[in-house]
C-alpha cells in the first residue's frame, strides 16, 4: 500500500497538482512531465474549479479541433462569409505578433478569454511558435491549419474594415449590437498597443454581447489584457471562482500552457545541470535595456549593483582584504540574461578580483548574448525561451521594468521579484528597484473608460485587485 501511495504522489506531482492532464505521450514532450524535477512545487492556491474548467476546455478542443467534423462545418461557414447558422463550436484565432514575451502573455490572455467564452483556441504556428511549445491539449492540435481560408489574417491591423472597432466606427455594427449587413462569420479583434477608442470598447459588457454569437474571432495583440477582463461584469464572478488567488492567473495558466519542446528542453536542462544545479541558492538577474544604442551602459550596471546590494541579494565585496575565509558558507549561482554580455562580465570580474565580505562564493553565468532582438529566427527564439525558463527556476529574481520577457519568467516562477525601475536620461533611478506587489504581468495599454457612464475613468481604482503597476504608472495588474 505504501508503494501505491508513493506512486500516486509521484503521479500527482508529475501533473503539478492536477493542473496537467495525464495521457500525453511523454517522449514527444519531455518537459511536460519532467518539469517537476526542476521546479519547486507551486505554493499558490489552485482551485478545483479551474481544474474542472480546464478538463472541460480540453474536451472542447478535442471535439472542435482541426480535422473534426465540427471544424470542417465551421470552416465551410467561414468560407460562406455568413455567421447566421449557429454551430456548436466557436473559435478564437491567435495571430503571432511581437517578441516572445509578448506572445506568451497574449496566448495566455487569449486562452483565458477562450475559457470564459467557451471558444476553441487556435494559434498561428508562424514565427517559430510551433517549434517552441508542445501541444497543450491532449489528442488534438492547437495549431491553426495552414489551409485556413482567411488568407490575409496575418495582415489585419488597426485599419482593417473587418475589425470590431472599425465596424463600430462605420456603424456596420449599430450601438444595439445589430449588424447593418448580414452577420459576418468572423470578426477581427485589434487589441495591440496602438488600438483606438473603438477597439477598446471590446472590454465593455455590451460589446461582449455583440461578439458572443460570431463563430470566428481573429485576435492580434501584444498585451497581457487579463486585468481588464476582470473589470467586465459578466465575467467577474467566474474569474473569481477560477482564481480565488487573483494574483496567480498567469502563474497557473502559464504552467499549464507553455511546455518547451524537446529541443528547447535540451537547452534548458543541459544548462541547468551544468551550471546551476549545484548551488544552494540561485539568483536570476534579467537585464533588458530599451535604448536605441546597444550598450553596455554604466548607469544600467550601477542600477543592477545598487539594487542587488541594497536588497542584500548579492554581498558586498571587500576591496581592502585579499582573502576572506570561505568555510561553511552557502554557494550561490547568479544567472544573468541580457542581449549584451557587458554587465555580466563586469560583475563577474568584480567578484573575481575581490572577495565577498561574508566569504560567500558566487559564480556568474550568462547563456547567450544575442546583441539584437531577432524574433523571426528559430534558434534566437529558442534561446530566449530557454533563458526565460531558466530564470523562472531561480530562488530570487531581479527583473527589468517594462519587459514582458521578465514578466513571463516572474509569473512562471511564482516569485515576487525585484523590479528595476526604468532609467530616465541615462541615470540610474533612486531607489533602483522594489519588490513587486504581485507576480502578475502588467497590462501596458489598458482602456480608461467607464462603459456604464460612457466617460473616462481611472480603471486602476475601480476594484482592489486591479491596480496600477510598479514599473508603469498607467499600466494595470492583478494583485
Ligand atoms: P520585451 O521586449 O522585453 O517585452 O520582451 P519580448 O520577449 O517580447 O521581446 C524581446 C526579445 O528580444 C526576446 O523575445 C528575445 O528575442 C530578445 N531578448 C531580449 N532580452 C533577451 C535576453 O536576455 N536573452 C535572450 N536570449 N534574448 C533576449
Amino acid at each position: 500500500e505504501h508503494e501505491t501511495m508513493v506512486s500516486s504522489k509521484v503521479q500527482r506531482d508529475k501533473l503539478i497538482g492536477g493542473l496537467l492532464a495525464p495521457g500525453f505521450d511523454e517522449q514527444s514532450c519531455l518537459s511536460r512531465y519532467q518539469s517537476v524535477l526542476y521546479r519547486k512545487e507551486s505554493p499558490h492556491l489552485l482551485s478545483t474549479y479551474l481544474l474542472e474548467r480546464l478538463r472541460e476546455h480540453e474536451a472542447r478542443q478535442k471535439k472542435c479541433g482541426p480535422h473534426t467534423q465540427s471544424y470542417k462545418k465551421a470552416i465551410e461557414q467561414l468560407k460562406s462569409g455568413q455567421g447566421t447558422t449557429v454551430g456548436d463550436c466557436n473559435y478564437l484565432v491567435w495571430v503571432s505578433y511581437s517578441g516572445l514575451g509578448n506572445r506568451i502573455l497574449t496566448i495566455a490572455s487569449a486562452f483565458l478569454y477562450a475559457i470564459l467564452t467557451n471558444r476553441v483556441l487556435l494559434v498561428d504556428g508562424d514565427k517559430g511558435t510551433a517549434d517552441l511549445f508542445c501541444e497543450p491539449f491532449p489528442e488534438t492540435s492547437w495549431l491553426l491549419p495552414s489551409d485556413f481560408p482567411i488568407k490575409q489574417f496575418r495582415n489585419f491591423s488597426i485599419g482593417s474594415p473587418e475589425s470590431y472597432g472599425n465596424m463600430l466606427k462605420t456603424e456596420a455594427i449599430r450601438s444595439d449590437g445589430s449588424f447593418k449587413g448580414p452577420i459576418p462569420a468572423f470578426l477581427y479583434l485589434h487589441l495591440a498597443h496602438d488600438y483606438d477608442d473603438y477597439d477598446k470598447l471590446f472590454f465593455c459588457e455590451h460589446s461582449q454581447q455583440h461578439i458572443q454569437g460570431i463563430p470566428w474571432l481573429i485576435l492580434r495583440s501584444d498585451n497581457y489584457f487579463v486585468p481588464s477582463l476582470f473589470l467586465i461584469p459578466a465575467h467577474q464572478e467566474e474569474l473569481l471562482r477560477l482564481f480565488p488567488q487573483k494574483d496567480a492567473v498567469f502563474h497557473h495558466l502559464g504552467r499549464y500552457l507553455f511546455h518547451p519542446t524537446n529541443v528547447v528542453w535540451g537547452l534548458i536542462t543541459r544548462y541547468y545541470d551544468s551550471y546551476l544545479a549545484i548551488a544552494d541558492e540561485k539568483l536570476g538577474i534579467q537585464i533588458r535595456v530599451f535604448e536605441t544604442q546597444t550598450g553596455p551602459f554604466q548607469h544600467v550596471l550601477d542600477q543592477v549593483l545598487a539594487c542587488t546590494l541594497k536588497e542584500k541579494l548579492l554581498p558586498e565585496v571587500n576591496a581592502q582584504q585579499s582573502i576572506v575565509s570561505t568555510r561553511n558558507v552557502k554557494s550561490k549561482v547568479v544567472l544573468v540574461t541580457s542581449l549584451n554580455s557587458g554587465y555580466y562580465e563586469r560583475i563577474r570580474n568584480m567578484y573575481w578580483e575581490h572577495p565577498t565580505t561574508n566569504g560567500e562564493i558566487i559564480s556568474f553565468h550568462q547563456p547567450s548574448h544575442e546583441e539584437h532582438q531577432d524574433s523571426d529566427k528559430k534558434m534566437h527564439n529558442m534561446k530566449a525561451w530557454a533563458e526565460i525558463y531558466l530564470l523562472s527556476l531561480s530562488d530570487v529574481m531581479v527583473t527589468s521594468a517594462w519587459s514582458t520577457f521578465g514578466y513571463v519568467a516572474q509569473g512562471l516562477s511564482g516569485l515576487k521579484t525585484w523590479i528595476m525601475f526604468k532609467p530616465e536620461n541615462h541615470t540610474a533611478p533612486n531607489p533602483p528597484c522594489r519588490q513587486v506587489m504581485s507576480m502578475e504581468p502588467c497590462f501596458h495599454a489598458p482602456p480608461f473608460y467607464d462603459c456604464k457612464s460612457r466617460r473616462g475613468t481611472d480603471t486602476g481604482k475601480l476594484v482592489p485587485h486591479v491596480r496600477h503597476c510598479e514599473d508603469m504608472s498607467w499600466g494595470l495588474k492583478l494583485v
